[in-house]
């Protein structure tokens, strides 16, 4: 019913799904040689700068130093190191994949180990749309303590800017997340983006260990 379900809508999930079926559905999955993989899911309103964020990610524009493997049309997968231990990050970039999808969105809410939201600066309603969506989520994920950065995208555009800095942050403190803003155009942040976002899963995955 699903594979029906995706075709009907234009999502070809293919590759993506064999990949998932292949991965335990532990939330982080470790392999032998100690290196961790960690889902990463960018969710959030249209325009406001996922795809290029995953493009940086991806190495496009070649400002991070390592390979990128492309999965599928939006899925890529990058090693990092972070602190002097290395991370896989696989980043997802399927939400609005070619329009709504309420099986998508479902799914996506499902699928991640941790969560950037993003919005634009230049754009209220998408700073709107990422509290929304940090509900859903929650809603989603009830007994899970997960990982999410609340991301303020096209920091570059200060003549346009609609949401402060303190707005944003203050948001991420209600919220129980993280906040960074980002320019995806002129790549700041973009680094330490990523890198946050395995700082936060490897707190909650130390803070399990202890206890
Ligand atoms: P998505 O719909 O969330 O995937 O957004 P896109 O990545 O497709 O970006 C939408 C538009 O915003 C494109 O024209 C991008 O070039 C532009 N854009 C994305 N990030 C930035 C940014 O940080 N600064 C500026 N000025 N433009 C950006
Ligand atoms: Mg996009």
């Amino acid at each position: 019913m699903h594979h029906h379900h995706h075709h009907s809508s234009g999502v070809d999930l293919g590759t993506e799904n064999l990949y998932f079926q292949s991965m335990s559905t532990d939330s982080v999955i470790s392999s032998e040689s100690g290196n961790t993989y960690y889902r990463v899911v960018l969710i959030g309103e249209q325009g406001v700068g996922k795809s290029t964020l995953a493009n940086i990610f991806a190495g496009v524009h070649d400002s991070m130093d390592s390979d990128c493997e492309v999965l599928g049309e939006d899925t890529y997968e990058r090693t990092l190191m972070v602190d002097g231990e290395s991370a896989t990050i696989i980043l997802l970039d399927m939400w609005e994949n070619k329009g709504e999808n309420e099986w998508l969105h479902d799914h996506c809410m499902q699928v991640g180990d941790a969560y950037l939201i993003v919005y634009s600066i230049t754009d209220r309603a998408s700073f709107e749309k990422a509290s929304e969506l940090r509900i859903q989520l929650r809603r989603a994920r009830q007994t899970e303590d997960i990982p999410i950065i609340l991301v303020g995208n096209k920091s570059d555009l200060v003549r346009c800017r609609e949401v402060s800095v303190s707005e944003g942050r203050a948001c991420a403190v209600v919220f129980d997340c993280k906040f960074i803003e980002t320019s995806a155009a002129v790549q700041h942040n973009v680094k330490e983006l990523f890198e946050g976002i395995v700082r936060q899963v490897r707190l909650r995955r130390d803070s399990k260990e202890k206890n």
